[in-house]
């Protein structure tokens, strides 16, 4: 630890904040953390991080404050309410949002928090919990690039690209365009896979010569959704562990929010949606969302 080193508030422990907020105990930043869940505070002081009962305690001392939440609501929590972040932080404090949340719900907060003093960022993330856990995500930020560079030393303690989207709420719209792009390409390469497949190719065949032609794209090449395809995938264990679909499905409703407030046409995003809502309402809400080809192979 260096005397420069500024002390940071860490707010929201779970499958992605516990990891992230680990990286930068061992980075030797001076850390206090908080969650709902005992469990999740209970694992960081293990690793040397201080407890704190709430978030007015978490943040009392904080030059910076992340925070890792589940979703839109519980971010507005956190930051608006009395006894909240921003009601709270120390003058002067960087605040930064690592959820994906809703873009609009972003800007009204980077605004409150700006009301008050604070510089504040919206930094989702890509990657994962192996990311997170592997200190190699890519945060997709929006707020004012020189708060980015005060915020750039800290957020490469726990990812390998810091990349600047544009002004507040333009990292949660990037996150989510890619996202969706995501959902559907995953969807049409279970589509290709399924209809080759179902008229006699060999689905690894298929895949070696989707990949060296103009249909080639990360689902197909990286995470094949077609168990049997690629080892070390989750579609190879059952479709364990990953990305889950419910998460998937969430990002895809984001991006729906998100089209409608700025009246852009997102026909595949809507149908993608829609096709992982099934998915999910069919009780596969946990399953990595590659498995949104079971659907698919099962409606066929
Ligand atoms: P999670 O549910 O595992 O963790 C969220 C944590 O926030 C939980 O520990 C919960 O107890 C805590 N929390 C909820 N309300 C709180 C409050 N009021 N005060 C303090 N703590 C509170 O979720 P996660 O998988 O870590 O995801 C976090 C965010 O990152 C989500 O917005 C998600 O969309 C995004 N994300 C997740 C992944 C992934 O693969 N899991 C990948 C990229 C982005």
């Amino acid at each position: 630890m260096t005397a420069t080193q500024p002390n940071v508030a860490f707010i929201g422990l779970g499958n992605m904040g516990g990891p992230m907020a680990l990286n930068l105990a061992k980075a030797g930043y001076p850390l206090t953390v908080f969650d709902v869940a005992p469990e999740a505070v209970k694992t960081l002081a293990d690793a040397g991080a201080a407890p704190a009962v709430g978030i007015a305690e978490a943040v009392a001392k904080a030059d910076v404050v992340i925070t890792m939440l589940p979703a839109t609501e519980h971010a507005e929590t956190v930051y608006l309410r009395p006894g909240g972040v921003i009601a709270s932080a120390k003058k002067g404090a960087l605040l930064i949002d690592s959820s994906t949340i809703n873009a609009d719900a972003a800007r009204r907060i980077a605004k409150a928090a700006k009301d008050k003093g604070f510089e504040m960022l919206d930094a989702p993330v890509s990657g994962g919990v192996a990311g997170a856990q592997g200190a190699s995500l890519t945060f997709i930020v929006g707020g004012d690039k020189k708060t980015l560079e005060k915020a750039a030393p800290l957020l490469e303690k726990m990812g390998k690209n810091v990349m600047h989207a544009g002004d507040s709420g333009a990292g949660q719209v990037a996150k989510i365009c890619n996202n969706m792009l995501l959902g559907i390409l995953m969807i049409g390469t279970s589509e290709a896979l399924n209809l080759g497949v179902a008229n006699g190719l060999d689905p690894k065949v298929l895949s070696s010569i989707i990949a060296k032609s103009s249909g080639r794209n990360w689902a197909l090449e990286i995470y094949n959704p077609m168990p049997g395809v690629m080892d070390n995938v989750p579609s190879s264990r059952g479709y364990a562990g990953g990305f889950g679909s419910q998460l998937m499905a969430k990002d895809l409703g984001l991006a729906q929010e998100a089209a409608q407030a700025a009246h852009a046409s997102t026909p595949l995003g809507e149908a993608a949606w829609k096709l992982y809502q099934k998915h999910i309402g069919q009780g596969n809400a946990k399953l990595d969302f590659s498995s949104i080809f079971q659907l698919i192979a099962k409606d066929a």
